[in-house]
């Protein structure tokens, strides 16, 4: 079977690492039909709109897209297109898992954990209004039952599919008590329809702590979208940085798979960006879409690459340029089919 998949390069190391990964992906021997678009900076450059309607149709298309970062003014400037992405079509659900791989320098071993994230209310639903006259900013955290519900069954039916043990639900409802609050109460009114699975609580702040300090305590944890966004950079930092974690934005319709990172503007253009990140995007992919055999293979693949120490990437005190990097793994991925 053919897949479509909408390829979206982005910005700054965006079309480096995709390269890489389009390269391993076709190394399995999956067939795909890439819709390349262009969105973001470059976009906005060229277009005058960093999301044309052009990707969104490609997307309603093929309700599957492969995406490198996107870069977003800071402070000012067109709102984020991966925020928009998200929310357009409605991808509720962003799984970051972090794994340690074998040979990469890490304080601690063995850590296997995956965080979902809320992907489309708290402070990205985008309410935010500048008063002049006072000159007061506000920012409103919208969160709904709907929004709770879904992204807590969709942690704990993953956890249970995936044979995890424990969901740990992370929030502020000390201080945030209406917001915090609604999301804590979903999690515990759902908990008890999953008997087997663990779950409690953390506020974040202690959660922070707790995973620098001995991350392999945790398991699953689910939480609303700007406390993921920043645990889930923390949790890369501890299995050896950006340029590992990858990471997919799931919905009931369609599914967006991109890194964790973003556009790394201080190494774009030199070859020096890690694709091991967008790769394992790219595994998530391929099991979204049933490839689970060709999943397997890239992932053992990509075992077997780091425990062999060659050919990695700067970020890792390797030599390899980021294509050297995807070609060296396309071989041996190639050569295990
Ligand atoms: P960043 O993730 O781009 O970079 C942070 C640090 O990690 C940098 O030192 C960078 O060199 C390093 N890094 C990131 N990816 C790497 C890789 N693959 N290999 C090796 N090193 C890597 O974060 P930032 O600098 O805060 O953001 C830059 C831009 O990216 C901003 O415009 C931001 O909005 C955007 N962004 C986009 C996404 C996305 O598209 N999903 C996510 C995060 C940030």
């Amino acid at each position: 079977m053919r897949h479509h998949v909408t390829l979206i390069p982005g910005d700054g190391i965006g079309p480096e690492v995709t390269a890489a990964a389009v390269r391993v992906l076709e190394a399995t021997g999956v067939e795909f039909e890439w819709d390349r678009q262009e969105a973001g900076l470059l976009a906005f450059e060229v277009h005058g709109e960093p999301m044309p309607d052009a990707v969104l149709r490609s997307i309603e298309r093929t309700r599957l897209a492969l995406k490198g970062p996107l870069g977003t003014p800071v402070g000012t400037g067109f709102r984020s297109v991966n925020v928009r992405l998200r929310q357009t079509f409605d991808l509720f659900a962003n799984v970051r898992p972090a794994t340690t791989l074998p040979g990469v320098k890490v304080p601690f071993e063995g850590i296997d954990l995956i965080l979902y994230r809320e992907n489309t209310e708290d402070l990205y639903a985008g309410i935010e209004y500048f008063d002049e006259r006072n000159q007061i900013a506000d920012s409103i955290a919208r969160l709904t039952r709907r929004g709770c519900e879904r992204i807590v069954r969709f942690a704990f039916d993953d956890a249970r599919r995936r044979g995890r043990r424990r969901v740990t639900l992370v929030h502020k409802a000390n201080i945030l008590k209406v917001t915090g609050g609604l999301f804590l109460s979903v999690g515990r009114e759902i908990a008890p329809e999953y008997p087997d699975i663990q779950f409690d609580d953390r506020i974040v702040d202690n959660m922070a702590m707790q995973l620098v300090l001995n991350p392999s305590q945790y398991d699953c944890l689910v939480t609303t979208n700007l406390f993921g966004d920043i645990l889930s950079d923390l949790m890369s930092g501890l299995v050896g940085g950006l340029g590992l974690t990858g990471a997919a934005n799931i919905g009931e319709e369609c599914a967006i798979f991109e890194a964790v990172h973003g556009t790394a503007p201080d190494i774009a253009g030199k070859g020096l960006a890690n694709p091991t990140a967008l790769i394992r995007s790219g595994e998530m992919l391929l099991r979204h879409v049933g490839e689970n055999e060709a999943a397997d293979r890239l992932a053992g693949a990509l075992h077997a690459h780091y425990a062999g120490g060659e050919h990695l990437t700067a970020d890792m005190g390797g030599p390899a340029s980021t294509s050297e990097f995807g070609e060296h793994l396309a071989r041996r991925v190639a050569a295990d089919a």
